[in-house]
């Protein structure tokens, strides 16, 4: 190791592949984290003095309602610079109980997952609940879905600012201040968009994301495949020479399989979802494909479906899947989430 890309520390993650990982990183690498988290709050303009709430999966019995945690500054951003306080609640509260908290903390800034976000706003707009200063919200682990950004800034004003970065390697690309598409951050990280036969993709081709980290000499890695598929974009307008990725779509075991065994995307949109939950008191949703003619549809209920709404929810589920599989409805309790919080909204079981 060169001496002066620093002390070496280690962090445990999820991955982006789900199995736990003991990453090692400079203190150069970290550096350069600081400095991409810095550039994507300029990028955005936002006040540095604000106050931001953060909602994640915390430890158990920590950041616990009512009060959550309190921080003098945004995490661990103040090595490179000043911000104002942050506030943490652990995502497993309800999400009465965040909207109570976040109603009382006010926030400039608020940071969770996409899945948790859309639960919120749908609750704040059913019971008119305010948060008057909230200027962006950033999104964090999850692939964010168009409708996410929609209901937010329907509900609270806000828009939102995704960036796509993974703990064992570091930013990969932030969001245009501009578009709603995505920057590589190229001066930390070389990545690469190839199709099925390993050619790199043109501008609007979905490929599979390699990366190679440019600076964290402690723990290389060199091409290495976090597992996502993104669709490449044009350069953009805004003037920033950085390349561009459109959208970043999700993993293969996101795929849904055809009985023919051809794989398909299952980009639930704005449109479906909402024709989706008018159908019936639908808090939250899952499907799962559990064999190759079969999907359970996983449903948090207001109360319980009227047979008529189950049946509209069965030929809404076939006409968005495009073929005729058995259907099975799971009225739950809740959504089961991730170790690391995450939620994903359509999952394949099919090897
Ligand atoms: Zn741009």
């Amino acid at each position: 190791m060169p001496a002066d890309h620093g002390t070496i520390s280690d962090i445990h993650t999820s991955g982006s592949t789900g199995k736990p990982i003991r990453a090692l990183r400079t203190r150069l690498a970290l550096r350069f984290w600081s400095a991409f988290t810095l550039r994507e709050h300029l990028w955005h303009k936002r006040d540095l003095r604000g106050k931001l709430a953060v909602i994640r999966n915390s430890a158990p019995g920590q950041d616990q309602y009512p009060q959550g945690s309190r921080f003098r500054y945004w995490g661990s951003s103040r090595r490179a610079f000043d911000t104002g306080p942050s506030v943490s609640l652990n995502i497993n509260c309800t999400a009465e109980q965040q909207m109570d908290w976040l109603h009382r903390e006010n926030p400039d800034y608020l940071l969770s997952h996409p899945t948790n976000l859309m639960r919120l706003a749908r609750l704040s707009l059913e019971n008119g609940i305010e948060l008057p200063k909230l200027k962006d919200i950033q999104t964090l682990s999850e692939i964010l879905r168009p409708e996410v950004r929609e209901i937010c800034l329907e509900a609270w004003g806000a828009p939102i600012k995704d960036n796509y970065s993974g703990r064992e390697v570091g930013y990969i690309a932030l969001q245009c201040p501009e578009h709603e598409h995505y920057h590589v951050q190229s001066e930390g990280v070389l990545v690469e968009v190839l199709d099925d036969d390993g050619r790199p993709c043109g501008p609007g081709e979905v490929g599979r994301v390699l990366v190679t980290p440019l600076h964290n000499f402690a723990m290389p890695f060199l091409r290495y495949e976090v597992g996502d598929f993104a669709e490449v974009g044009e350069a953009c307008a805004c003037g920033r020479g950085l390349p561009v990725i459109n959208r970043i779509i999700g993993r293969e075991q996101n795929m849904l399989t055809l009985p023919s065994g051809e794989k398909r995307w299952t980009l639930l949109s704005e449109g479906g979802i909402r024709k989706l939950l008018k159908l019936a008191p639908i808090r939250e949703y899952q499907f799962v494909q559990k064999s190759l003619d079969r999907i359970e549809v996983r449903l948090v209920v207001d109360r319980n479906l009227s047979p008529q709404e189950e049946s509209d929810v069965r030929d809404w589920t076939t006409a968005k899947f495009g073929h005729p599989f058995d259907i099975d409805l799971a009225v739950m309790d809740g959504l089961p989430r991730g170790r690391t919080g995450k939620l994903q909204d359509f999952m394949s079981e099919v090897d």
